[in-house]
């Protein structure tokens, strides 16, 4: 959740460019890291290159992992297991606390190495940071608590389940929030006696490494988090091999198919975090200064790179011109610039080709018929050491209308189309016709309407006046295209853990034989 009680103020660049060049994340450093170590893959034919999207410069070359390395990590990870899945849950727990405690103390450092790679401003990537590590002591707490079942039968007799691990699990992650997937998939894994290994986006390759580290500055045993880095090939292997017993995607709904298909060939269980396109419903009785704040929450974080972004914001007639003035007046004075700076609340979208994507989507809507009332032209900032960075100005769409391209197809930059209704009836049964259903949100203060459509829309997150906040502690998934299986809250537990039923016998055996 975002909070304004997290902003320290400290030269950035100037720290964030000491650990750099210092540390850890030099081109000679190998980024896979297994058993415990940075290593070099053994395999691996491909090259990938993380560019730091703020000014275009390439900062890290790297090999992407082939299927031996991808066996080797998995075998290490199996190794791991054995020795992690014997320990209590209290045991188990104190070490994700002791994790959790590492992060909160290297919050700046984690935070500003995110920027560099992601670009999302630091204010931001200081938040992601926080839910992070509140992700991993809340599923500390959680570890020692997880309990199986007694059941009492007949003539003495009993039985019990217990909640096993899985065994080595597969985590594959975006990039728009690269340290907080990385956590929110390893949290709940780990806090139930798994181990995992984890492929960041080769866009992102770097702080999913600093995560492996203070894993096991923590106490980890070797192997029980390792890395590989590459694309859709590594992938692949990892989704494929046989000793892989779940698999946790984050990413977009055609990678999610196929990582589906992959897992059936294997009877994997898999959690998919897919793709959005989020209806926001405002109505006229809504508090309009609420409204326009949420419906900024919800589309221009990240350069509005977020999957359960309110991009479809129906506003209903009588208010809409007001909101609409309301939303301009503030997408225009949002700061862009160098996002390691302290007042930037918009860094550069992630690459080249996205940034050429997004905007296409802007053109497609002026040949469709929207009227651009703001922004969704490239950006280039006054700073000379920024000029190859790949931003552009955050956008308003207006006279949108359900059937084009931009209101239909995820975007994933910042541009927020806004749609006019009459009724309920009807903004309900067009927030719905959609693929998609990850989340959605109400702005109104009629408390029976607000639960009304909460329970009308197919998504998995509802917001009631207010929208993209992330607690740890809530579920977090999709309907439909947007995925199944859930992160977060106690339900993740179960997607990370196996009930084993045991049924004793205290009499003789009863045979119809
Ligand atoms: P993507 O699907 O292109 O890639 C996601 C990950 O999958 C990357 O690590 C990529 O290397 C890997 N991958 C690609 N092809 C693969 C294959 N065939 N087999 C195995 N792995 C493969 O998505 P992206 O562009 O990195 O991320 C953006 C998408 O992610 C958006 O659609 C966004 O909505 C979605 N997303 C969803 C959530 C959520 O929680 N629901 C969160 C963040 C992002």
């Amino acid at each position: 959740m975002l909070s304004l009680a997290i902003l320290r103020i400290i030269p950035i660049r100037l720290a964030a460019a000491m650990s750099y060049s210092t540390g850890a994340f030099s081109n000679s450093q190998p980024l896979n890291y297994r058993g415990g170590a940075r290593v070099q893959p053994i395999d691996g034919n491909e090259k990938e290159e993380a560019r730091e999207p703020s000014t275009g410069r390439v900062i890290a070359n790297f090999p992407c992992s082939g299927e031996k390395e991808v066996d080797l990590a998995i075998q290490s990870a199996k190794g791991a297991f054995k020795i992690w899945s014997q320990k209590s849950g209290t045991e188990r727990g104190r070490v994700l606390l002791e994790a959790a405690r590492i992060i909160r103390e290297r919050l700046e450092e984690i935070a500003s190495l995110e920027t560099i790679n992601n670009g999302k401003s630091i204010f931001e990537a200081r938040v992601d940071v926080e839910i992070s590590w509140q992700c991993l002591e809340y599923y500390a707490g959680l570890a020692g608590a997880m309990a199986g079942q007694h059941v009492q039968l007949p003539g003495g007799s009993f039985a019990y389940s217990r909640r096993e691990p899985l065994g080595v699990c597969v985590g594959i992650g975006a990039w728009n929030y690269p340290f907080q997937i990385a956590c929110w998939k390893s949290g709940p894994a780990l806090a139930c006696g798994n181990a995992m290994v984890f492929k960041p986006s080769p866009f992102t390759p770097l702080t999913v490494l600093l995560l492996a580290e203070i894993f096991a500055e923590a106490g980890v045993p070797p192997g029980l988090f390792n890395v590989v880095q590459g694309g859709a090939s590594t992938g692949e292997f990892m989704c494929k091999h046989p000793d892989v017993a779940k698999v946790s995607f984050t990413g977009s709904v055609p990678t999610g198919s196929k990582i589906m298909a992959l897992a059936a060939e294997g009877i994997k269980p898999i959690t998919l975090e897919l793709g959005g396109k989020s209806p926001l419903i405002i109505f006229s009785d809504c508090v309009m200064e609420n409204a326009v704040k949420g419906a900024m929450m919800a589309n221009f974080l990240t350069q509005g790179e977020v999957c359960c972004n309110g991009t479809r914001v129906f506003v209903q007639k009588e208010i809409v011109d007001k909101f609409t003035e309301e939303v301009v007046k503030r997408t225009k004075k949002i700061k862009i610039g160098d996002p390691l700076l302290e007042d930037t609340r918009m860094g550069p979208l992630i690459n080249q080709p996205h940034l050429e994507k997004v905007l296409g989507y802007i053109k497609k809507g002026k040949e469709e018929g929207v009227k651009v009332l703001c922004g969704g032209e490239p950006y280039l900032p006054d700073d000379p050491k920024l000029k190859g960075g790949y931003y552009m100005t955050p956008c308003v769409l207006g006279n949108c209308r359900d059937d084009m391209t931009c209101v239909k197809e995820e975007i994933f930059g910042p541009v927020m189309s806004i749609l006019t209704f009459d009724t309920e009836e009807e903004a309900m049964e067009r927030a719905n016709n959609t693929i998609f259903g990850l989340a959605g949100g109400v702005f109104t203060r009629d408390i029976q309407r607000a639960h009304r459509v909460a329970a009308g829309l197919q998504v998995g997150v509802c917001y009631i006046n207010n929208y993209n906040t992330s607690p740890v502690e809530l579920p977090f998934g999709g309907y439909k295209k947007s995925g199944f299986g859930r992160e977060n809250g106690q339900v993740a537990i179960e997607y990370y853990s196996q009930l084993k039923t045991v049924c004793v016998e205290m009499g003789d055996v009863e045979s119809a034989f």
